[in-house]
């Protein structure tokens, strides 16, 4: 769950520290996000969203557009080699989106895998390439 404070988004814990300083400064909370951490839930974004603080993932509902941006984010990681990236480890278990490559960069993917002496499988491959590039 997080809180919305100047512009930005934080998690409990770092929401909590804010006030506190805030209470110590004499600050009240008059229901201004600019003023004073305002609570937010698991509002709705554009992408998924970190606590400014610690980065701690704050687990938000996503638009349309957000679903989209967690897919592409995990296609183009998978396929740079990025398995580690927070989008394959923290946001695609979370929102169920998993790796979804396009058939050229499966065949890519399929090709890179074989040994480089295992000519039967490329041959096959170059065949399906070729095929697929007469469907389109
Ligand atoms: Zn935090």
């Amino acid at each position: 769950m997080s809180y919305a404070y100047n512009a930005e988004m934080f998690c409990d814990d770092c929401a909590n520290a804010i006030k506190a300083e805030l209470d110590t400064a004499g600050y009240e909370d008059i229901g201004d996000t600019n003023e004073y951490p305002q609570y937010v839930g698991s509002k709705e974004a554009d992408c998924p969203q970190h606590c400014a603080d610690c980065a701690e993932f704050l687990a938000n509902d996503l638009t349309t557009d957000g679903m989209e941006y967690v897919q592409d984010t995990i296609n183009d990681d998978m396929e740079a080699g990025c398995i580690d990236s927070v989008a394959c480890k923290t946001w695609g278990p979370f929102y169920g989106i998993s790796y979804q490559p396009s058939i050229e960069a499966a065949l890519k993917i399929l090709a890179n895998s074989i040994k480089a002496d295992d000519i039967i499988v490329h041959d096959a491959l170059d065949v399906l390439s070729q095929a697929l590039e007469g469907v389109e």
